[in-house]
This record gives C-alpha cells, sequence and structure tokens, in this order.
C-alpha cells in the first residue's frame, strides 16, 4: 500500500472506531432482554440451546420448556437436562399430531405453560428457553395476553429466549431482540433423511 491509501484507510478505521465507541458509550442499560427466533430457517433452537450453552459457562442457571408434539429424546434433553444447572421439561405427551384432541391439547399447553410461568417467577434464573412457544397462539391453545404479562412481569435480570415459525403480534411488541432465520435451503428436500445430533 502507498502512504497515502495507508493514511487513508487508518482515518476511516479511526472515524468508524468513534462511532462504535459511542455506541457502546450510550448501551449503559443492565438488565434482561426478552429474545425471540423465528422464520421457517434450520437454526432456531439450536441458537436458543448456544446460548443456553454460553450462559452455563457464566455458571449462570436455565431453564427450559420444550412446548414441542414428537415423542424422540432429543439431544438437548438428553445434554442439558442431565446437568446440574439446568431444570429441562418437556410438554407432556399427549400432545400429539395424531391425537387429534384439542381439549388434550390445550391441557398439556396450559401444564406446560404454568411450569414456565413459575419460572418466570422465580429469581434464581439467569436464562429461560420457551423453545417453540409461538405455535400454541396460533392455534389458541394459550392466551397470548397471559404469556406477555408474565414476561412482562419477570425479574429485571432474566434473560428469556422464545423460538418458533412464527411470531405472535403481541410478543414482538415486548421482544427487546427478534432474529429471522431465512430458509435459503435445506438439506431435507434434496431427500436427505433427518439425523439425531443435526435434527433432535
Ligand atoms: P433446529 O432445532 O435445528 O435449530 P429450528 O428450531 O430452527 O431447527 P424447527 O422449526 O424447530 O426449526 O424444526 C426443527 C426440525 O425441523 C429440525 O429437525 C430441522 O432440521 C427441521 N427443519 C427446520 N427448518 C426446516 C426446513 N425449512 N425444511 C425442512 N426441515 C426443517
Ligand atoms: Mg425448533
Amino acid at each position: 500500500m502507498t502512504n497515502d491509501v495507508q493514511q487513508k484507510h487508518q482515518k476511516k478505521m479511526a472515524k468508524l472506531k468513534e462511532v462504535v465507541d459511542n455506541r457502546i458509550a450510550e448501551a449503559q442499560q443492565e438488565r434482561g432482554v426478552l429474545i425471540a427466533l423465528k422464520g421457517n430457517g434450520k437454526g432456531k433452537s439450536s441458537s436458543a440451546f448456544g446460548t443456553m450453552a454460553r450462559a452455563l459457562g457464566h455458571q449462570q442457571k436455565c431453564g427450559v420448556v420444550q412446548f414441542i408434539k414428537g415423542r424422540i429424546e432429543t439431544g438437548e434433553q438428553l445434554f442439558f437436562g442431565n446437568l446440574p444447572g439446568v431444570d429441562f421439561h418437556v410438554m407432556g405427551t399427549g400432545f400429539t399430531w395424531e391425537t387429534q384432541n384439542r381439549e388434550q391439547d390445550i391441557a398439556a399447553a396450559e401444564s406446560a405453560w404454568e411450569i414456565a410461568e413459575k419460572m418466570l417467577q422465580d429469581p434464581s434464573y439467569q436464562l429461560l428457553v420457551f423453545d417453540e412457544l409461538t405455535y400454541l397462539f396460533k392455534y389458541k391453545y394459550l392466551d397470548v395476553n397471559r404469556v406477555v404479562s408474565a414476561l412482562q412481569a419477570r425479574p429485571a435480570h432474566m434473560n428469556v429466549i422464545i423460538t418458533g415459525r412464527t411470531l405472535a403480534r403481541e410478543i414482538a411488541e415486548i421482544a427487546d431482540t427478534i432474529s429471522i432465520v431465512q430458509d435459503e435451503k435445506h438439506a431435507f428436500r434434496a431427500g436427505v433423511k433427518a439425523q439425531p445430533g443435526i435434527e433432535w
């Protein structure tokens, strides 16, 4: 690089550093955040559990409620569920697409949400993951306003991550961070069979 180019580059970088430093100085609030991970792509639950690994590295107590309809024991349950710093709950069996029993599904959603609600009231948790929570609103299995109230009343330090393909407007309004995981390609469509360690 010539001296001139080098000088220009240095000037540009100094300016950029100033902007970034100012932004860092402005972000002074210390509080928990509500993170929502939505979209049709693959990576929502795995991102939430990646963040949980990060929190556990800092000895933070974590809680999980998976509002899933499957019966397979997932790798995340087998791994995180056995750690002393994690309370791991999976919504009761009986909630499956095969049952087609709305009453039963609502009851399962209700009791899973009661566990989540208790966690939201317990200040000993630093991070909560509510995996696949969002579709419960879509099917009206759970009242979104009740969930919003519980989220808003949680202790100020508590971080919460919510995942699901769709996100209710009411939750989006109170979320601090929302990321959309977009589907560009998925191996499944090329005929690759779902596999442990990747899919569950
Ligand atoms: P992951 O748990 O892998 O992070 P996710 O939480 O983003 O995925 P979900 O909607 O919960 O996605 O679906 C979980 C399962 O569905 C995973 O097995 C994943 O590979 C698969 N999956 C996710 N997105 C797609 C897609 N666009 N097409 C096909 N299968 C998908
Ligand atoms: Mg998921």
